[in-house]
């Protein structure tokens, strides 16, 4: 199963601070990641990386693994931000492996990554998908559960719920359609995280600066990393330097 994380702070770091240089990076979770639940052993079928710009996210991905891109491995370490969201993914069995269907994906100032698959994929989702625009469907992503659940939160947002409603709504009907899925979803909009877990893991950080990073598993061994229970959804907002992150964390 994919992994992924996500980072907001007051101050920018480079990529490669969260991405490739911490001692259990998403660069080695790429290859030797620590808690696959549900198989898959390595995140080899693509990655990405948006980043806020000065004026909008950027976003850098890849069909091949992290590790083969000694350009990415370069710029990670050029480049600053204070948000970023990456994954790096194992193609669920039967899904097309290419750079559209990496995440994250982008779309009206925000990003959005999975982690995990759904079950009975795609029939169990014919009824929720036909909730959708016509031309949402003909623009998705990817063909991957990944995409359309990205669609499905992107017209609850659009329906004017906020990001946690969304995402919390699109939760409760997939599982109530497809029982069984994994849902670890993860949105960035460059102010806040909004990620859930569901039947994978999920940790967090955060620092003496006001930020915070969550991640499907803890980037190193020493620094308080918070494992967030199954079946909660995580909301984190940056802080200042005399002004904790705010993070809640609630029962789906
Ligand atoms: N099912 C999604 C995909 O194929 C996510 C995969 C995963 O989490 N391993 O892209």
């Amino acid at each position: 199963m994919c992994r992924h994380l996500a980072h907001v702070g007051p101050t920018p770091v480079t990529l490669a601070s969260l991405v490739t240089e911490p001692e259990h990076s998403l660069l080695v979770q790429s290859y030797a990641p620590a808690d696959m639940r549900g198989g898959g052993t390595v995140n080899a079928d693509g990655f990405g990386v948006g980043w806020l710009g000065p004026a909008d996210w950027h976003l850098y991905r890849r069909d091949d693994p992290m590790w083969t891109d000694a350009s990415f491995l370069d710029l990670a370490r050029g480049v600053g931000t204070t948000a970023l969201v990456a994954a790096v993914r194992s193609a669920t069995v039967g899904m097309p492996v290419s750079t559209a269907a990496c995440a994250p994906f982008r779309a009206d100032g925000r990003l959005f990554s999975h982690n995990g698959v759904v079950r009975g994929w795609p029939h169990s989702m014919a009824d929720l998908a036909a909730t959708l625009p016509a031309l949402d469907l003909l623009t998705l992503d990817a063909a991957t559960d990944s995409a359309l659940l990205w669609a499905l939160v992107r017209a609850r947002l659009a329906a004017g719920k906020d990001v946690a409603d969304a995402v919390a709504g699109v939760v409760a009907e997939t599982l109530a359609a497809a029982p069984g899925s994994r849902l670890n979803l993860l949105v960035g909009d460059g102010e806040q995280i909004v990620a859930t877990a569901v039947d994978h893991a999920l940790s967090y950080r955060t620092y003496p600066d006001g930020a915070v990073t969550v991640a499907s598993e803890p980037l190193d061994l020493h620094h308080g990393w918070v494992p967030v229970p199954d079946g909660s959804l995580l909301v984190a907002r940056p802080g200042g330097v005399h002004d904790p992150p705010a993070v809640t964390v609630s029962a789906l």
